[in-house]
């Protein structure tokens, strides 16, 4: 606690009653909950699918004012800003810095990286009065791009790391779960710019540690995961993945080690397995062949924009078309289409290529069926019978399968994205032509990484994370405030009196407090804790006339009773044991 007192210093006392907050700690505002805006609401809205949009707008902490926009209300704001702070003095401590661009952002640049034809419709576009196109920012690339190439140009000021938290537009097809898919949303972004690829590398690993560092102390639940570079034409990326039933993508990690990756990225080890069996002749039987889990294989056929492709696994698995995708070097794999005649797969042709999954080499008494279940092959030994150029890792991983470091049994779990780092190498300078000279006086474009932040999708992944059925339970470092004072009936003297010294003697303390000083129903002011979630609440009721309040964390719901003189001692040490 001594350390929380010197992070936020002394507080200051403004004794004039006409303000609600009295007391302002590093711009943190204890207040008066009668004189506050936080317009809580009884009934769940019924368009709010998830925890966290339920609780974030009956706990008064947001409104929806389009679909898929939002205001921040003085509560949620709070929270906001305590997550920038913590983003701000990490990127700082990365040594990045942090400038302010534009959410309007001019066409052209788009056009410059050739994103304006392909962004889609995601990309909110107006036009000013003079007929100029603009882009509102979905992200930030190509504005950072053109401010650096006009004005960084020797290799003497490189590596450099610039960062900005700024709304950004995108206007997404679902928006949905309130600030978790938002069309207008709060995001830190930032880039970074190199001389040499070895740069990157180590700007790449102090930022993944930052963004690390950031989640920890917002008390978030992640994975750092590895991701697929996919249309992006970078290298290396890593999401961080924010773990909760509601999300949208599927997280493989290990139940012993820090393994993650995407469900498509996780790659599947060799379970070197010799063929138990011995081989027998090759046999073609009419109908369709039943067989157990470890003899039956498949054929599925695909194509790129060049070649037919034809891929054997077993039966069991499930093909990954990311990972043919990636082992063909391709930017669009798909399932040939029904109304296309399939050949045999034993004979498919000289022009298609033909690839197994690593799953097939123990396999040597397979079964396959022929076109349309016509037919079936039986005995088949994929490495004799069939005309496969490779195996490659071709499935998805699955639950129970062995971590690919070694080290334990992969688990799957869903996760919400709400950071990405991504090498982007020279895909933006080249196309934007940012150079700089290096050391020999040569021009050379400009190596690039970037590195995201959902801030107010951060927001609500911690609401998923961290709430029960009656509100919000908030992580101590994200509170909008440390302690909910509770005064049980304003109109006794006591408590009102109790109550009102408590909150000076605390805010001196530098607590940040919310005080529930109106005239509500006992009932309705406990609901209203109860959703706004503070970790701690101090509730002055009966016995103010001995001095005595009652002490309890949202957490818990423990409840102990504390004589007045020892409260300070009490809250320090009952903040401590929160989460
Ligand atoms: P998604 O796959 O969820 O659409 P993305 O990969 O397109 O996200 P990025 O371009 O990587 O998103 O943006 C950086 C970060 O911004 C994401 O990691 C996420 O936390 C946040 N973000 C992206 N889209 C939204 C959105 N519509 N609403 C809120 N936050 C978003
Ligand atoms: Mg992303």
């Amino acid at each position: 606690m001594a350390g929380r007192h010197q992070r936020l210093g002394f507080a200051r006392f403004f004794p004039t009653s006409a303000h609600a907050a009295d007391y302002i700690v590093y711009g943190v505002l204890s207040m008066k909950q009668s004189q506050m805006f936080i317009p809580t609401l009884k009934e769940v809205p019924a368009d709010a699918e998830s925890a966290s949009h339920r609780l974030l707008l009956r706990g008064g902490f947001i409104r929806q004012n389009a679909a898929g926009i939002y205001s921040y209300l003085p509560l949620g704001y709070k929270v906001i800003k305590k997550i920038e702070a913590i983003i701000r003095e990490e990127m700082d401590r990365a040594g990045a810095q942090e400038l302010l661009m534009p959410a309007m952002q001019p066409a052209e640049l788009w056009h410059e990286s050739g994103r304006w034809d392909v962004y889609g419709p995601e990309l909110m576009r107006l036009k000013d009065r003079h007929g100029r196109f603009f882009a509102l920012g979905a992200t930030g690339e190509e504005l950072i791009t053109s401010l650096v190439r006009d004005s960084l140009n020797s290799y003497k000021k490189l590596p450099m790391v610039l960062y900005q938290i700024q709304t950004k537009y995108r206007d997404e097809k679902r928006p949905r779960f309130g600030l978790l898919r938002g069309r207008e949303f709060i995001m830190k972004d930032a880039y970074s710019f190199h001389a040499t690829w070895e740069s990157l590398d180590e700007a790449y690993q102090k930022i993944f540690h930052a963004y690390c560092r950031v989640f920890d102390r917002c008390g978030l639940k992640y994975r750092a995961v590895l991701a697929d570079s996919g249309a992006m034409g970078g290298k290396d990326t890593h999401e961080f993945q924010a773990l909760s039933d509601i999300g949208e993508d599927t997280v493989a990690y290990s139940d012993e080690s820090d393994f993650a990756a995407n469900l498509e990225m996780a790659p599947v080890v060799l379970q070197e397995g010799q063929p138990a069996e011995d081989r027998l002749p090759l046999e073609k039987k009419p109908g369709k062949e039943e067989a157990d889990e470890a003899h039956l294989i498949k054929a599925e056929w695909f194509k790129t924009r060049t070649e037919t492709v034809l891929v054997f696994l077993r039966a069991a698995d499930e093909v990954n078309d990311v990972k043919i995708k990636n082992a063909l070097a391709t930017d669009l794999i798909e399932p040939l289409s029904n109304d296309e005649t399939l050949p045999d797969p034993l004979h498919p042709g000289e022009a298609v290529r033909v690839l197994a999954d690593n799953g097939l080499k123990s396999v040597v008494r397979g079964v396959l069926c022929g076109v349309e279940g016509r037919t079936s092959y039986v005995n088949v030994d994929p490495a004799r019978d069939l005309a496969i150029e490779k195996y490659l890792d071709l499935r998805f991983i699955k639950e129970g399968d062995p971590s690919p470091d070694g080290k334990g049994t992969i688990r799957f779990a869903k996760g919400i994205e709400v950071g990405q780092v991504f090498k982007l190498g020279t895909k933006y300078s080249e196309a934007m032509n940012a150079e700089f000279l290096d050391a020999e006086g040569k021009a050379q474009p400009l190596i690039m990484g970037c590195y995201g932040i959902g801030i107010s999708r951060t927001l609500s992944a911690i609401c998923e994370q961290c709430h029960d059925e009656s509100g919000l339970i908030w992580p101590k470092a994200l509170a909008p405030f440390d302690i909910h004072l509770i005064t049980v009936n304003p109109k006794n003297g006591d408590q009102l009196a109790l109550s009102e010294s408590l909150y000076h003697k605390l805010c001196a303390k530098g607590f940040d407090v919310l005080w529930d000083d109106r005239k509500e129903r006992p009932g309705v002011k406990f609901a209203d804790s109860e959703l706004i979630g503070c970790p701690i609440q101090i509730i002055v009721g009966k016995k103010a006339s001995e001095q005595v309040v009652e002490l309890a964390a949202r957490g818990t719901k423990e409840r102990t009773e504390v004589q007045t003189d020892k409260l300070d001692q009490a809250v320090t040490e009952l903040l401590e044991k929160c989460y």
